[in-house]
């Protein structure tokens, strides 16, 4: 049975994506492979809003999350956390041996740029990294502020996950200063998952070169040589570089401001509409995020029991929350492809079905 993904990823794929990935295997090694690479830099570039290359990297982006640390991670780490996803980065961190000091946030609260200034001004710290959009919670910290701070920092290599929110909106990589600006492929960009893409600054390339054990698969230097010769180290997973492609241009056909401007609407579509049922938004107001809702469970749904039916009977699911807010919170996606009427559609069957959906026991 087939349906569609209203969670933040990963997200529905359109028709038009999945055909690009049945194009024939060519070799990575191929002049074709070459032509391929290089005709997607440009917009790539353009949509990180950078002169840097774009790696592409056959993994999900928790390999280059983890990857960018051990690339230019060498005295200390900075790991700013305010949900499942930045929480994770600092045990990453960690499990690489890697000096790392969490900077917690109560979950659903932004970043704050005074504790990372007063933070960074201890002098200890050669990185830092940052969730732009903390999917887990569907809060979005302030990153411009949060690049000025940053930027006081000259020593300080900054790591910034994208993931959720790359294409969402606009995230300007070289005017905020951003070392290595991180995404996947199974999120805003609406692709299957696979594939993770980076930016990286120059300044971050001259600190891995001289980066003793930062591994092989992830090297950074290894991406740019390659890169040079519009290659990837080993051999990528064709299919999605097709996909991406094709989403290139579906991207550029609708234009970025309307692309961005879409996502804000439909996300404010679902806000409305979910808050006129009783529900509050988990983050801090002015912090939701623009490409997904999480939602406080203020009704007390039974969320689980939500889902199945909106799967049965619509066709569709939603996101029962994540981690240690699973149940008490739920997120729906408005990242990718969707459209006026396809959020309705989905709304449609979302508040119709919770009419009819119990509470939870005990509550
Ligand atoms: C989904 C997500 C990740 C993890 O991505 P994978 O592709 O599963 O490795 C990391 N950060 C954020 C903000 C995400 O939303």
């Amino acid at each position: 049975m087939s349906y569609k993904l209203f969670i933040p990823g990963p997200i529905a794929v359109s028709a038009k994506t999945m055909q690009a990935m049945t194009a024939a295997p060519i070799g990575h090694r191929s002049p074709d492979f070459v032509a391929l690479y290089q005709s997607i830099q440009p917009r790539l570039q353009e949509l990180f809003g950078t002169t840097d290359p774009v790696f592409l990297s056959t993994s999900s982006a928790w390999g280059i999350m983890e990857g960018a640390l051990r690339n230019v991670c060498r005295k200390r780490v900075l790991n700013c956390m305010n949900g499942a996803f930045s929480d994770k980065w600092n045990d990453v961190a960690n499990r690489n041996g890697l000096p790392a000091t969490p900077l917690p946030f109560e979950w659903g609260q932004p970043v704050d740029p005074l504790a990372v200034r007063a933070e960074l001004a201890s002098g200890a710290y050669d990185a830092i990294t940052l969730i732009h959009n903390e999917t887990s919670c569907g809060c979005m910290s302030d990153l411009p502020a949060l690049m000025a701070v940053i930027r006081e920092f000259p020593d300080v290599i900054s790591i910034v996950d994208t993931v959720s929110s790359f294409s969402a909106l606009d995230i300007p990589k070289d005017e905020l200063g951003i070392d290595i600006m991180i995404t996947g492929s199974q999120k805003a960009l609406a692709l299957p998952p696979g594939l993770s893409l980076c930016a990286v600054s120059v300044r971050a390339l001259q600190r891995a070169e001289t980066q003793p054990n930062r591994g092989y698969y992830f090297d950074l230097i290894e991406f740019l040589k390659n890169h040079e010769k519009g290659m990837t180290p080993s051999t990528p997973n064709i299919p999605l570089i097709y996909a991406l492609r094709s989403k290139l241009e579906d991207i550029f056909a609708e234009g970025r401001e309307t692309r961005f401007e879409r996502h804000a609407r439909l996300n404010t579509k679902v806000r409305t509409t979910l808050r006129e049922q009783g529900f509050e938004l988990f983050p801090a107001e002015e912090f939701g995020s623009l490409s997904l809702n999480c939602f406080a469970n203020t009704r007390h749904l039974d969320i689980g029991a939500l889902n199945r039916r909106l799967k049965a009977e619509h066709a569709l699911v939603i996101d029962g929350g994540y981690g240690k807010i699973k149940g008490k919170t739920f997120r729906i996606s408005n990242m990718g492809d969707e459209t006026d009427e396809s959020i309705q559609i989905m709304l449609d069957a979302v508040v119709a079905t919770m009419a009819t959906t119990p509470t939870l026991e005990g509550e």
